[in-house]
């Protein structure tokens, strides 16, 4: 199970997709104190993974202090970090202190489109210069990309540069419009891209060792099916079934882009919230309505539960917006008509209505 907190809202950065609308340190982040107790609820938990981001973590003072803590309850401790204050130094400190591995994000080999989408001159410079200083003291480090419609292009050469530099793997991060990204909205894939620009990952991922992984696009996993190709990740959107985020004060949500706050750990233990908040209860019943509701992936994809509350008024159970695949459901359902027939005559008419009326909410896009 994965968990990430982002540590701070303080940010070196002002990027145009921040979906924490980071910045500044904001008021009432959790104590020192307050984050280890945090760490302590965590492993209680259950959680595994423990990703320390932010805002940028490394502007925490107290980080190597947190890591350390989480190592010490056997948490491995990752980042998301923008790289560029990973002197070679600080890479030094963060692996003695018990970090296993860095997320550095570089959205193109074009450092003036990275510097400009970040709000941050040499951005793209110091990124790799952190990556290089992880390599030095041998701090594994990975690639984390956010895909938009200006960089869709480059992708596969980010993963050649990423096998270059001697990143570990290469993670695509797929838009979902909140906080500032919310203004950025037309410059995210849609269905088709989205279709075409993963099966191009997947397809890459059979050339290169490192991995690749698209993030926050479940439908890979039917793609992957389609293709006729294996992945050890066996479910598309983790939100609130293995995964879940807390905010610098303390908030719980289901996954970032899900803004729903599931409680507040400096009054309910983050292993309450976890086990017993009813939101998270119906996000693993796994009862979607729309493609997702009948799509045969649904167990093993689940569709973006962020992106169908964004564009479904709130329904976090409902389509996922940007996905081709819930066509799949009339096949489902026609087995059932096959099979039903010849027993049951009354019973197979109603699944096969469901059918119709469900494919006929599938968006349009
Ligand atoms: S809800 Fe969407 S953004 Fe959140 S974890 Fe699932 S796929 Fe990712
Ligand atoms: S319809 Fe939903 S569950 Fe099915 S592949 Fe698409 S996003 Fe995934």
């Amino acid at each position: 199970m994965i968990v990430s907190w982002n540590t701070t809202n303080a940010c070196n950065m002002y990027c145009a997709h921040c979906y924490r609308d980071a910045g500044c340190k904001a008021e009432e982040e959790l104590s020192t104190a307050e984050a280890k107790e945090l760490l302590n609820q965590i492993a209680r938990a259950g959680f595994k993974i423990m990703i320390f981001s932010g805002g940028e973590p490394l502007m925490r003072p107290d980080i190597l202090d947190l890591v350390k803590h989480a190592a010490d309850l056997k948490l491995i401790p990752v980042f998301g970090t923008n790289g560029t204050l990973i002197t070679r130094e600080m890479a030094a400190d963060l692996k003695a202190a018990g970090a296993k591995a860095m997320g550095i994000s570089l959205d193109s080999l074009d450092a003036d489109k990275h510097d400009k989408f970040r709000s941050f001159k040499n951005a793209w410079a110091g990124a790799v210069e952190g990556m290089k200083n992880c390599r030095a003291v041998g701090l594994p480090f990975q690639v984390h990309t956010t895909v938009m419609d200006w960089n869709s292009g480059e992708l596969e050469a980010l993963t050649d540069f990423a096998v270059e530099i001697g990143a570990k793997a290469h993670h695509f991060f797929f838009l979902v419009p909140t906080g500032r990204a919310a203004t950025i909205e037309e410059e995210s894939l849609r269905a088709e891209e989205y279709e075409s620009v993963l099966t191009r990952i997947l397809k890459k991922q059979q050339e290169v060792s490192i991995e690749l992984k698209p993030t926050c696009a479940p439908q890979f996993i039917r793609i992957l099916d389609q293709l006729g190709m294996t992945s050890r990740f066996k479910r598309g959107c983790l939100a609130g079934l293995s995964y879940c985020i807390i905010s610098p004060r303390g908030k719980v949500q289901p996954c970032a882009y899900l803004n729903m706050e599931l409680g507040d750990v400096r009054q309910t233990p983050f292993d309450e919230i976890w086990k017993n908040n009813p939101i998270l209860k119906k996000l693993r019943t796994l009862e979607y309505s729309g493609n997702c509701g009948g799509c045969r992936y649904k167990n093993k994809c689940g569709g973006c539960r962020a992106r169908a509350a964004i564009y479904h008024n709130g329904d976090f159970m409902s389509a996922e917006p940007w996905c081709k695949g819930g066509i799949r459901v009339e096949e489902n359902y026609f087995v059932l008509h096959q099979v039903g027939a010849s027993t049951c005559a009354g019973g197979i008419v109603r699944p096969l209505l469901e059918a119709n009326a469900v494919d006929s909410r599938i968006p349009r896009l």
